[in-house]
């Protein structure tokens, strides 16, 4: 999938609606649209990386970021107490769907390994 048909990069320029989280500098936070815990949000960098592989293109401090956020996140949702999980699905195995990186952070249930 080129960048052009990247839904989480229309997403980042508009083109495509979300509910937003959190959004800053290029870092942006958003619920899943299909949401499989009572919080599920998405973190992704606004440049287009597709998956780890790709990581080595972000600036260090956006790839810190990302982690930043995701627990800033989960504190503005109220689940840093009781804990959440924070997901990177890498690659087919994994299920990945969307070929562009993204942290899932999801609590406020239990949340084992698949
Ligand atoms: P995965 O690639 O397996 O990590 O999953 C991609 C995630 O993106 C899934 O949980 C989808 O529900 C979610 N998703 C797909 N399209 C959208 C969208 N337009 N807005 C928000 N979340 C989405
Ligand atoms: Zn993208």
């Amino acid at each position: 999938m080129t960048e052009r048909d990247c839904i989480f990069c229309k997403i980042v320029n508009g083109e495509l609606d979300a509910e937003v989280v959190h959004d800053e500098e290029d870092v942006l936070a958003f619920q899943d649209i299909n949401g499989r815990a009572p919080v599920h949000v998405l973190v992704i960098p606004k440049q287009h990386v597709a998956n780890l592989e790709e990581i080595g293109a972000l600036p260090d401090t956006v790839t810190k970021r990302l982690f930043e956020v995701a627990s800033a996140v989960a504190k503005k949702l109220g689940v840093t107490e009781n804990g959440y999980a924070v997901r990177i699905n890498n690659g087919a195995d994994a299920g990945q769907v969307v070929f562009h990186l993204h942290l899932h952070v999801m609590g406020g249930r239990e949340l084992g390994m698949p």
